[in-house]
């Protein structure tokens, strides 16, 4: 390694981070802005105006790499094309990638829920909370560390978390507040109450992080298969057409539970799986439950 082009603070990410997520306290730790320090590390790339986790090129994967010290595998692990494979055939950049959550990137302003968190492992984390990849996904609904509900908002300002302006409107450059806090209101989104996700929904979440991690079983190899069958059923369910009406209905009946109940433009042909609200999107993956 060259050590000249070693970052002075330099950290590896930790344990599922995300790229977006690494970056940005990379940034805070050399006491810079984050577009300023995506500016210095990539020149001319727009760093901060796309779903980098998604679409970072592999020459900026390679820079974070030389530049902090890091093992290219590892870096790897922080973009979302480490489920490529698994949880779907391949993800072309620029279009939806299936199970993975949009942003809704519209300048450097995010439009929709498409980073989830859990308060109590960001609590964990201590003094360097960080976000993980797992949490950009749209079979994740309970986190199986800590057995509660994942969140998709700030609780108190109801915007969508977008750590990397945690920083925002600040006249200091420095960012004085780790990226767990809201970056409107400020709230520390690792003090948020949390609500205990039954045994049986933990079950499930498990079980679909298994099937992830491990591959379904003995006669089926390949785990993305599992994921598009899984999200073809769900296409039935929430999907506008009269030939789905009848499931619909019969499932509506055996769960006791409707997803139109909750977001009456489910079944309207207007949303796709992963702009589902997230108490729906969790149901369909698993069971109906209360958020
Ligand atoms: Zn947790
Ligand atoms: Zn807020």
């Amino acid at each position: 390694m060259d050590q000249a082009n070693r970052l002075p603070c330099a950290t590896y990410p930790m344990p599922d981070e995300l790229l977006s997520s690494w970056l940005t306290r990379l940034a805070h730790d050399h006491l810079t802005k984050t577009h300023t320090f995506g500016r210095m590390l990539f020149p001319g790339a727009n760093v901060w105006n796309t779903d980098l986790d998604r679409s970072a090129p592999e020459s900026m994967l390679r820079t974070l790499a030389l530049r902090t010290g890091t093992p290219l595998a590892k870096v790897e692990k922080t973009v979302l094309q480490r489920y490529e494979g698994r949880l779907h055939p391949h993800a072309r950049h620029g279009t939806v990638a299936p199970w993975v959550l949009p942003l809704g990137i519209y300048h450097r302003t995010r439009r929709y829920y498409g980073l989830l968190y859990c308060p109590q492992c960001l609590q964990k984390d201590g003094p360097t909370p960080y976000f993980r990849t797992h949490w950009r996904l749209a079979i994740s609904h309970v986190c199986t560390q800590c057995g509660v509900y994942l969140l998709d908002r700030c609780p108190y300002c109801e915007r969508p978390v977008t750590f990397f302006r945690v920083e925002l409107g600040r006249k200091s450059a420095l960012a004085d507040k780790p990226i767990s806090h809201c970056f409107q209101c400020g709230l520390n989104l690792a003090t948020v109450a949390t609500k205990r996700a039954p045994s049986l929904v933990l079950a499930d979440q498990l079980e679909l992080e298994r099937i992830l991690g491990e591959g379904w079983n003995e006669q089926v190899f390949y785990p993305h298969l599992y994921f598009v069958v899984l999200r073809q059923l769900m296409k039935q369910l929430i999907n506008a057409r009269p030939a789905s009406q009848a499931f619909q209905k019969a499932m509506d009946i055996e769960t006791g539970w409707s997803p139109v109940a909750v977001d009456p433009t489910v079944r309207t042909g207007k949303v796709s799986i992963e702009q589902l609200p997230l108490q729906v999107r969790g149901a369909c993956c698993g069971r109906p439950s209360g958020y």
